[in-house]
């Protein structure tokens, strides 16, 4: 008889939003003439409608794949020339960061990119990770076999080194010993879930540490177009030396809401060789190539009508937009006594619940009294217990009606 994948079987209980949904859906039921008013501050998931440059780049596309002399068929596996030149010319080269387009990797998403990414890692590669954390990295690894045992009590894996990230150090997390010996650190800034970010002084110190201990820094940029202070890197690239250690994640989905519309893609230098002198670049080249068949054509286009004059203009209001949303939160929540941090670079608030309530429970609270929902910290980690996550991408409305409805609790 056939067996599944051990690996699988390790990975703990229901995926953090399923439990959320579920519970809302039983109050739901409890409370059929409420269940209307629930206000959902819990996934991170866009609202606002693709903008006017993207959906016209969108229909144009269409339009050629309905014509026999500009049909597409399958895409080049790594990507359009067109795209990975726009995206190494405004994302590095117009920062001051030297990547070349052969180095752009275009995927279906950052998701994708960030859990499969381990693969071209040896199975004995000790990972990183900040706690709270996207859980994607550490599941991923799960799933490879490479995290050892997964203690119930504590909610830790026994072979993966974690990085607290809280209010003491300023959600920026330290650097791991010299014998932890990790080989893949998993960063990832502007944070998911803290809305933390971090200076380029500080992002300098995590790529010497890499470069002098032989190890890779997966930099997760989801949300760089978030950050609005200029002292702050977008790019782990900004930083001198990183070619030699990171490699890079970027999405479409939170600066352009791709979320639904799916394009991604990971940067990985040249330089970036391991202990025998092999090219990490060639390797992801060869699994992307072997593993995955392009991102459609007609999305690809859209992601260039990103790059435009008129795109960036629009999808720079979106962003401010949301940005609106976060600074209504954070202000509100702080006049109602509420210690919040994020919010201000990052699309995410994390909220220190009332002393003395877990975090889930501070989100039946909510959910009960108010039906706000928010995401409990502790799923992202053990550290994220006390918090709760808030996230800026609902409507105006939402964010107004939140911050009415927990002021008035
Ligand atoms: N990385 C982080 C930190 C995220 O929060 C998310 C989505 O929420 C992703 C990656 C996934 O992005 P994508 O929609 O491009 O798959």
């Amino acid at each position: 008889m056939f067996r599944a994948n051990e690996s699988y079987l390790k990975l703990p209980g229901d995926y953090l939003f399923s439990e959320i949904a579920a519970r809302i859906q039983a109050y739901g039921q409890r409370n059929p003439d409420k269940a209307e008013r629930i206000v959902r501050l819990g996934i991170g998931d866009v609202t606002l409608p693709l903008a006017p440059s993207i959906v016209a780049a969108l229909h144009g596309a269409v339009d050629e794949m309905a014509a026999a002399e500009s049909f597409h068929g399958y895409a080049p596996d790594l990507g359009y020339d067109f795209l990975r030149e726009a995206i190494a010319e405004a994302d590095f080269a117009a920062r001051g960061a030297r990547i070349d387009s052969d180095e752009v990797f275009v995927s279906d998403g950052a998701k994708s990119d960030c859990a499969n990414i381990q693969e071209i890692f040896s199975a004995d590669a000790r990972i990183a990770v900040c706690d709270p954390v996207y859980p994607v990295y550490v599941d991923s690894n799960v799933m490879a076999g490479r995290t050892g045992a997964y203690c119930t009590v504590t909610g830790l894996w026994s072979d993966v080194v974690y990085m607290p990230c809280t209010a003491d150090n300023g959600f920026a997390p330290e650097l791991p010993d010299a014998d932890a010996r990790v080989s893949l650190i998993y960063l990832c800034f502007p944070n998911n879930p803290t809305g933390a970010t971090v200076t380029k002084r500080q992002l300098q110190a995590w790529v010497d540490y890499a470069n002098e201990h032989g190890a890779v820094i997966v930099y997760d940029a989801a949300y760089e177009a978030y950050i609005s202070d200029p002292e702050l890197p977008h790019s782990i690239y900004e930083c001198d030396g990183a070619r030699t250690c990171a490699i890079e994640i970027r999405s479409f989905s939170k600066n352009a809401g791709f979320t639904g519309t799916r394009l991604g893609y990971t940067v990985v230098p040249r330089d970036l060789r391991d202990a025998d002198g092999v090219s990490m670049r060639d390797l992801w080249a060869r699994r992307h190539g072997t593993k995955f068949n392009g991102a459609p054509y007609i999305v690809q286009r859209a992601g260039q009508a990103v790059y435009s004059d008129q795109g960036r203009r629009e999808t720079c209001e979106q962003v401010a937009y949301y940005m609106g949303n976060a600074r209504i939160i954070r202000e509100g929540l702080a006049q109602a006594g509420y210690e919040v941090f994020g919010g201000v670079n990052a699309p995410y608030l994390w909220l220190a619940v009332p002393d003395g309530m877990t975090s889930w429970q501070f989100f039946d609270t909510l959910l009960e009294s108010v039906q706000v929902v928010g995401t409990p910290g502790a799923g992202f980690g053990p550290s994220g217990e006390g918090y709760l996550r808030l996230t800026a991408f609902g409507s105006r409305d939402s964010a107004l009606e939140a911050v009415k409805r927990i002021q008035s609790m």
